[in-house]
């Protein structure tokens, strides 16, 4: 096959010279309204094409290689004393992958277990390119499946006005579970 990005051939969709050079993540942090952190990978001009593959059959590649780049180095280097899950926002499968299931089962270490299935949200209307005012006043009502871990993290892909993150941490919070920080791929505030 060639690379998406250099059309050299490549033995993988993006090739390796591709993801050195351009899929080199960086760490951007923010926080949410309620406080808790978020944790970011790439800008997101530097990605947007390939996040858009998410909803053709090119996704599952994309999302598995920007995965191994930021979440999985990212999570290797970090010490977790207490083991904990990982969740996924929105992890129902539709178009044979999930892309944000692929995100949550890269963090899979010793330490961590990711759970899928879990955080459904029961109004899936689109927040792209909604406002603020709009988000607020169609919230996601998240339903979690009951499970015994207490530290979570708090998995998705893109964070904008981080309503979506911040609903999710809601539901959470009141089955006392605690949000050890969440993790995106990237932040659109990053310019
Ligand atoms: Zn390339």
């Amino acid at each position: 096959m060639r690379c998406l990005m250099c059309e050299n051939l490549s033995l993988t969709h993006i090739c390796k010279v591709c993801q050195a050079s351009y899929l080199k993540p960086s760490l951007y942090r923010r926080k949410l309204s309620n406080g808790i952190e978020v944790l970011s990978f790439y800008k997101y001009q530097d990605i947007k094409e390939l996040l858009h593959t998410k909803h053709t059959d090119l996704g599952f590649y994309i999302y598995s290689i920007l995965a191994k780049n930021s979440f999985t180095q990212f999570i290797n280097n970090f010490d977790f004393d207490e083991p904990l899950v990982s969740l996924a926002i929105d992890d129902n499968i539709e178009s044979g992958y999930s892309h944000t299931a692929i995100l949550n089962k890269s963090l899979q270490t010793r330490n961590i277990k990711p759970l899928f299935n879990c955080l459904r949200a029961q109004n899936r209307v689109s927040y792209s390119g909604k406002s603020k005012e709009f988000r607020l006043l169609n919230p996601r009502k998240f339903t979690l499946k009951n499970f015994k871990a207490e530290d979570v993290i708090l998995v998705d892909d893109i964070i904008t006005t981080g309503a979506t993150l911040t609903q999710a941490c809601e539901i959470l919070q009141s089955k006392q579970k605690e949000i050890v920080f969440c993790l995106t791929l990237c932040d659109v505030a990053n310019k």
